[in-house]
């Protein structure tokens, strides 16, 4: 009701005097007598949900929460915001996956993108005739993945874990063992419905206003808010042979991922399909939640090789075959694999469906979600870094802050990808090497030890930055715009261009802290 937006307002405006911050944002009551009015929920519910995300550290309240029947409601508010004498800040929110705030917005509006899907008539994802499918937002990539597979279809390029959606993920980049060969998935993107900071709905592609289709791919949310994805399909594969290796020693384990990754083409029929890498340390249990996987009876030798070497290194690669590529599939694997450096007896193998594969991670959720475990604090970071430096990585953060802060809980990533896979017109940010690493420290805490991570984190950024180790940040988080600056380097000024022609008045995704910032 109207009263209440007006003591809201009001209650803003007391709380501003006397602050010498002024405050950034008032929506004001004009909204309410809208459309969208009846959609926008000020609640404390409302606003508690859309105040805090996945990493459980960011709180900051939204003054409403647009929950939107369609686009049109999305184009309402952003004009709304864009017309207002003081342009109020919003942000979408995907699945609130975010670890550091990016999907909020303090003292604005947030925009609960998933609740388009109540208004879908399950007509959020539609597979074309062309090999490709247009898919909203607001959908989950499991739902991609269910509605494609009906036409013996599906995307080639994932994340590893299936419940975020496009809009969220096409913001950043997504990542996954499917990157190196494939790319990521804003290279697997034919076209985009982008509501832009101007609240101007527009279609865009590499053809048609090319401008606004590089920004958003990557952009942050900085550019629009995606409301329409096409996304490249291809023939889905029935089966996986999913294999994990064992090394106890870094180079061997680098050099054998840097070997399979340079097999890439889409057509080169010997490549992997997928390939990852984990660090395996003591931390009490060999599962955790991105999959477990080594048969309980062989626990006990790999623990052995942990005890003995402090961190073992696990290669996991993955090969998709069918009905007619079944009997060729050994053979290929052995080729492949031979002159690999594993340690002797230390290849475990599983043959799973590709739905199992590809939502491996969900089963892990969901024990974590029935202990409590999952929404707690996950003060990760997540890191690009180039091949030639990998090497000073490992001993440097690996064998030694790792080792000797000894706090490390949650899975650690480490993995190549080829940079060619990649559109550098896009506003994702890379490292200036054919070949780089992502790095993941993917850690869980309890609600009051997550500043001990943040602070190995912040040492693993310092030795990168001393060891003159050009690290880029992948899901970033930067706490002033000189970080930013740095953080885009070449890239910076076509950032802030676009930024200056489709959203000038800086109203969208504040959270990411780029231009609105303290
Ligand atoms: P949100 O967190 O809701 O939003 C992220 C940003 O995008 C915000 O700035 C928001 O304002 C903006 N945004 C949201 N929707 C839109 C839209 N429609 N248009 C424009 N901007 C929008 N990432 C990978 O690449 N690979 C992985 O394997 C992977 N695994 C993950 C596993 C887990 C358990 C978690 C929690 C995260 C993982 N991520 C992974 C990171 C994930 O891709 C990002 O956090 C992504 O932003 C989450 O999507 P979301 O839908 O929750 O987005």
């Amino acid at each position: 009701p109207t009263y209440i937006i007006i003591i809201l307002i009001i209650s803003r405006l007391i709380s501003t005097i006397g602050n010498s911050k002024p405050s950034n944002i008032l929506v004001p009551h004009k909204l309410l007598t809208l459309d969208i009015g009846a959609r926008l929920h000020l609640d404390p519910a409302a606003i508690k949900s859309a105040s805090s995300d996945y990493g459980n550290i960011f709180k900051e309240n939204p003054v409403a929460v647009l929950y939107p029947s369609s686009t049109e409601d999305i184009v309402a508010l952003v004009k709304a915001a864009y017309n207002s004498s003081v342009p109020f800040k919003i942000a979408a929110k995907g699945r609130g996956h975010s670890v550091r705030g990016q999907a909020m917005a303090d003292g604005g509006v947030v925009v609960e993108m998933m609740a388009l899907k109540n208004y879908r008539n399950g007509n959020g994802i539609t597979v074309g005739s062309g090999f490709y499918a247009d898919v909203a937002g607001e959908q989950l990539w499991i739902d991609v993945l269910n509605a494609t597979l009906e036409h013996g279809l599906a995307p080639a390029s994932w994340t590893d874990y299936l419940y975020l959606t496009v809009g969220g993920t096409l913001s950043n980049a997504g990542i996954s063992g499917q990157t190196f060969r494939y790319g990521p998935q804003i290279s697997n993107v034919y076209e985009l419905d982008v509501v832009t900071g101007k609240g101007e709905l527009m279609t865009c592609s590499a053809l048609k206003n090319s401008e606004l289709f590089y920004a958003a791919l990557g952009g942050l949310g900085q550019f629009g808010i995606i409301t329409r994805a096409r996304i490249a399909l291809e023939p889905a594969p029935k089966r996986v042979k999913w294999v994990r290796m064992l090394y106890s020693d870094f180079s061997s384990f680098s050099r054998d991922q840097e070997y399979l990754i340079s097999m890439n083409g889409r057509r080169q029929k010997q490549a992997l399909d997928y390939l990852e890498g984990t660090l395996i340390m003591d931390q009490g249990s060999l599962d955790n939640w991105r999959s477990s996987f080594f048969p309980p009876s062989d626990h006990p030798k790999i623990i052995s090789q942990v005890k003995t070497h402090a961190i073992i290194y696990c290669l996991e690669v993955a090969k998709y075959y069918d009905d007619h590529t079944q009997s060729t599939l050994h053979k290929e694997l052995q080729t492949l694999f031979k002159g690999l450096s594993y340690l002797p007896g230390f290849m475990f193998e599983k043959d799973v469906s590709y739905v199992e594969f590809l939502n491996r991670v969900r089963s892990g959720e969901l024990k974590l979600e029935s202990q409590g475990l999952w929404e707690v604090p996950h003060p990760w970071l997540n890191l690009f870094l180039p091949k030639s430096r990998i090497s000073d990585f490992n001993k440097g953060v690996f064998r030694d802050i790792v080792l000797k802060r000894n706090i490390t809980t949650g899975p650690v990533l480490v993995y190549p990808m080829n940079r060619n896979k990649w559109d550098d017109r896009m506003s994702a940010v890379i490292p200036d090497e054919d070949v780089f690493y992502t790095v993941g420290f993917l850690h869980s805490s309890g609600f009051d030890e997550w500043e001990a991570f943040d602070d190995q984190n912040k040492e693993i950024l310092k030795f990168c930055e001393n060891a003159g180790i050009k690290v880029k940040q992948y899901l970033p988080y930067h706490r002033n715009k000189e970080e930013w600056i740095k953080h885009f380097g070449s890239k910076w000024n076509t950032f802030a261009q676009r930024k200056a022609h489709f959203d000038p008045k800086m109203i969208l995704s504040p959270g990411q802290r780029i231009f609105n910032n303290i």
